[in-house]
């Protein structure tokens, strides 16, 4: 179906041993650290897993054989804990309550409940739609002004009015940023309907997935409750009975969404009863982290940081048979090419005057927890990270012709990638589907935060075209499913392609004589001040 190489998982361990031996870069040692780290052994790299901490232990020893520094606190390890939450399903319910009539909804089917906010164990509270349930201070746009949220629930869709730019409108929604203005409005919960037609993973792996732990860090200061009691999804096939005698239809709103128009806000004249229970855990599981000094006396003690978070979902709910969700592109694909990377950098030996840190994050899956525990907690002197290159689900699935940038427009990192790319004939792109939020849906946001550039890649498509088509039904079929795993078709020499780019970007910004610098248009640049 797809030019360029094909292997599957079925050519084995001969292969690796020789894709690792080689030096060409023709995406082969790429692939062999994907299996490797892809393989049904590491049972999916779940945070805190038995196989995680062996994926952890591969990438520790390539860093190692690539000739880089342990920058962990225990060599080349930072560990991290986290508390765990697993809803008990069968002991928890959701009713919903109108003009004294209940309904028990169907959980899975209907919605589920969230556990990433510790959930009270049971909730009695009135519910409001409002609209985005978005507040974007700078464009004096507020779904929440005017409304009596005290003790209520908040019943939002995802996304946004399209004249709020994408980076701003995707930094509102983040869980922090809407906590709170939901915490100052006085609401105690929220439920969440994603918009039907900007969903990556359809409903019934949303709610396969939410069988599984959710973990939150353990360091209480990373971490705020913002007052919530309660959190939920609905399905939005079953988000009809929501509106039920509102004098507004679901159907209605998601056109509204889709034209890019503010929402109605209006009461419900319903309420909602949960009942939740919680099973609670510990859990513990390590960043790995490594450096290959700069060269420059002064510059040497400022980082340019390579991440890729190395986790993924573990063994789940089973699809087609399969437990093992082994995350080969979602994401031993970004920690491939670090590692690819890495050996390149190793064999070519370039003096690069600032140094690079070599980041494979844990938790991302969870909420980008490694991540924010890293940028939180650097190990190395806080303030010398001068920039973040996050690679996550980058999908060589076609030829290498463009890669999109998110963050491309928000610091001089921009034109170091245009001109990196430019010199070997691949196109730059902007984010074409800031619906998608991706811009804080991966580790990338853990360093914005902390006044950091950054920028996230992926390999680029066009609207409309034969590769679009081929990435969407990639998430379909594969995202977060056992089925992204060794055995999918992949194009190797485009990943090769894709990881001399990122090589070559890594070196012009470690190389380069002023730090990087968010553009002075940039609402990111705050969070450096
Ligand atoms: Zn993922």
């Amino acid at each position: 179906m797809i030019r360029g190489f094909t292997l599957a998982a079925a050519t084995g361990a001969a292969l690796l041993a020789s894709a690792l031996a080689t030096s060409a870069p023709d995406g082969r040692r790429w692939w062999g650290h994907v299996q490797a780290l892809a393989d049904d052994k590491l049972e999916g790299r779940n945070t805190g897993s038995a196989g995680y901490r062996k994926a952890a232990a591969y990438v520790a020893g390539e860093f190692e054989r690539a000739g880089l520094k342990p920058a962990g606190t225990d060599g080349y390890f930072q560990p991290v804990r986290f508390h765990t939450r697993r809803l008990k399903e069968v002991e928890s319910s959701l009713t919903l309550v109108r003009n004294g009539e209940s309904e028990e909804l169907v959980l899975g089917e209907d919605a589920i409940i969230g556990t990433r906010i510790d959930p009270a164990p049971s909730v009695d509270a009135e519910v409001v739609f409002a609209g985005y349930g978005l507040t974007v201070p700078e464009m004096q746009y507020d779904d929440l002004a005017g409304m009596d949220l005290r003790g209520k629930i908040v019943l939002y869709m995802s996304g946004g009015p399209a004249n709020i730019p994408g980076p701003l409108r995707s930094h509102y929604q983040s869980a922090t940023e809407r906590g709170r203005f939901l915490e100052r409005a006085g609401a105690i919960g929220t439920i969440g309907i994603q918009n039907p037609h900007h969903m990556d993973l359809p409903w019934q792996r949303i709610a396969l997935g939410s069988r599984q732990a959710s973990m939150s860090l353990a360091d209480a200061g990373l971490e705020q409750q913002f007052g919530l009691k309660f959190t939920a999804a609905v399905n939005p096939e079953q988000a009809g009975k929501w509106f039920a005698g509102s004098g507004h239809s679901f159907d209605d709103l998601v056109a509204l969404a889709d034209a890019g128009k503010p929402l109605p806000r209006f009461p419900l004249h319903a309420s909602i009863r949960a009942q939740v229970a919680v099973e609670r855990g510990e859990a513990e599981s390590p960043n790995v982290a490594a450096i290959l000094p700069g060269s420059d006396p002064v510059l040497k003690d400022q980082y340019v940081v390579l991440s890729a978070h190395l986790d993924h979902l573990g063994i789940g709910e089973p699809i087609n048979g399969d437990r093992v969700y082994n995350g080969a592109m979602d994401n031993a694909s970004g920690v491939a090419t670090l590692l690819d990377i890495a050996q390149l950098l190793y064999e070519a030996k370039p003096k690069l005057r600032r140094s690079l840190l070599f980041v494979a994050v844990t938790g991302e899956e969870k909420g980008l927890l490694g991540s924010r525990y890293f940028a939180a907690h650097p190990t190395v002197k806080p303030g010398s990270i001068v920039a973040d290159l996050n690679v996550d689900m980058f999908l060589p699935l076609f030829p290498l012709r463009s890669v999109t940038v998110y963050g491309l427009n928000e610091s001089d990192l921009g034109e170091e990638v245009r001109a990196v790319a430019r010199a070997r004939g691949i196109r730059i792109q902007d984010d074409l589907e800031p619906e998608r939020n991706i811009f804080i849906r991966s580790d990338q946001y853990s360093f914005i935060r902390r006044g950091i550039p950054s920028l996230a890649m992926k390999v680029g498509y066009e609207k409309g075209s034969a590769e679009e088509k081929i990435a969407k039904a990639w998430l379909k079929d594969r995202y977060h499913a056992p089925a992204d795993d060794t055995k999918q078709p992949v194009d190797l020499d485009c990943a090769a392609r894709f990881d001399d780019l990122l090589r070559a970007l890594a070196e012009a910004v470690a190389d380069r004589p002023e730090r990087p610098k968010w553009n002075a248009n940039s609402f990111f640049k705050r969070f450096a001040e």
